[in-house]
């Protein structure tokens, strides 16, 4: 039995799991509880658009029919949403397949893929389980006045070398929540060397209002070694369905295509997609929630005294704090899930000290911050958890 395990790629066999948010369900199970409140994952407290429940619904009585392995009429609705030829869309299971296919046509053993520190986890998950070697560039500093812990485009640019094959960016990043704009995009994309390919990860696009923000679907006509990646788990409230697509030229498209299973994406999913892709109205009651939620549990956090990083997606980081005096993290982490609220710890993202909580609707942000105040209670009672400022 252990020769086969020692058999494994070395790649996998080194592999730390990626850590989903806690479920409901198990919270509730764990405490005997019925009505949880999940805001570690960033998905949309609005759900799905009645469209898509719609959509998925009729479409139940025919799942025993395998779905259209191409994903024509969802592609077909992309392209004309977001104004590019069909030929360059790859739909994935989640936006995660993606990246993983990415990973399997480009990297390999003795090539490189280069993405920032504090990045999305999935970059380095992928890139090792290719037996490849991920280069983490060091961020952008802690105190920086814009974007602190963000993507330091220039460093990343530089760090370029002939083994890299890969680059992943995501734009706004998780878990920090920043942003590159325009000017920074630009720059960055006319110095990467035209062999290698740069990932644009636009999981959060939807929710951004700045005006500066790129759009990268409008940038691929110039620079034929992009591709950028998007999800239905945001925004479209499609999480559960596992539904994510690729913009590219159709060349880079066709060689994604090819590593896919042949119904990588499910009926469901397909019908769901393009009922939410039209529900555009769904779309904007959303980017408003998200808008007014965001400056509210920014606003809160910071009258308590949290460091809260800026962010432009659904979701914001903070540094867990009290009069000055840093707080563990963990514990309350810990206190909120007794409290039936889950939120994410983000020290395996080299953020220490650092929660990320999703905006939810008014009334379920101020049922977090009412159980932050009471953990926060509990906790800076007992001086054992206050640790030293950082
Ligand atoms: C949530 C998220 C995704 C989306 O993953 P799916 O597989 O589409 O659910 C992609 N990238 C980032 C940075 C994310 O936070």
């Amino acid at each position: 039995m252990s020769a086969v395990l020692d058999h494994a790629q070395a790649g996998i066999r080194a592999l730390q799991p990626y850590q989903p948010g806690k479920p409901v369900e198990t919270l509730e199970r764990e405490l005997g509880i019925a009505r949880a409140l999940k805001l570690a994952s960033n998905e949309n407290p609005l759900g799905p658009s009645p469209r898509a429940i719609e959509a998925i619904r009729a479409a139940a009585a025919s799942q025993h029919v395998y779905p259209d392995g191409a994903g024509f009429a969802l592609r077909t609705a992309l392209a004309e949403t977001l104004g590019v030829d069909a030929r360059g869309i790859t739909l994935g299971n989640g936006s995660n397949e993606l990246l993983e296919l990415i990973a399997r046509v480009w990297l390999a053993p003795g090539r490189r893929a280069v993405f920032s520190a504090h990045a999305f986890a999935v970059y380095p998950l992928v890139t090792q389980a290719c037996g490849a070697e991920g280069v983490a560039v060091p961020a952008l500093p802690a105190d920086d006045a814009r974007q602190p812990y963000g993507h330091d485009l220039a460093a990343i640019a530089r760090a370029l070398d002939a083994r890299t094959r890969v680059v992943f960016l995501a734009n706004p990043n998780n878990p920090t929540g920043t942003w590159f704009d325009a000017t920074a995009l630009d720059s960055f994309l006319a110095q990467v060397p035209s062999d290698v390919v740069v990932v644009l990860d636009e999981a959060y696009c939807e929710y951004v209002t700045e005006p500066t923000y790129p759009d990268g679907v409008a940038r691929l006509p110039r620079w034929p070694n992009l591709i950028v990646t998007r999800t239905f788990s945001k925004i479209y409230g499609l999480a559960g369905l596992r539904l994510g697509y690729a913009v590219s030229s159709p060349e880079i498209a066709d060689l994604l295509n090819r590593a896919r299973q042949p119904f990588n994406v499910n009926a469901l999913a397909q019908v769901a997609g393009l009922a939410a892709l039209a529900d555009t109205e769904h779309v904007a009651r959303s980017v408003a929630v998200n808008r007014d939620g965001l400056r509210a549990v920014t606003d809160a956090l910071q009258a308590r005294g949290h460091r809260v990083l800026p962010s432009v997606g659904n979701f914001v980081a903070f540094h867990v704090a009290r009069g000055g005096d840093a707080v563990s993290a963990s514990a309350v982490y810990d206190g909120l899930l007794r409290e039936g609220v889950i939120v994410r710890p983000v020290e395996n993202y080299g953020l220490p000290g650092f929660l990320r909580v999703t905006v939810a609707t008014a009334d379920e942000n101020a049922a977090f911050l009412a159980a932050l105040d009471r953990v926060m209670d509990r906790l800076t009672g007992s001086a054992s958890v206050r640790v030293a400022a950082r």
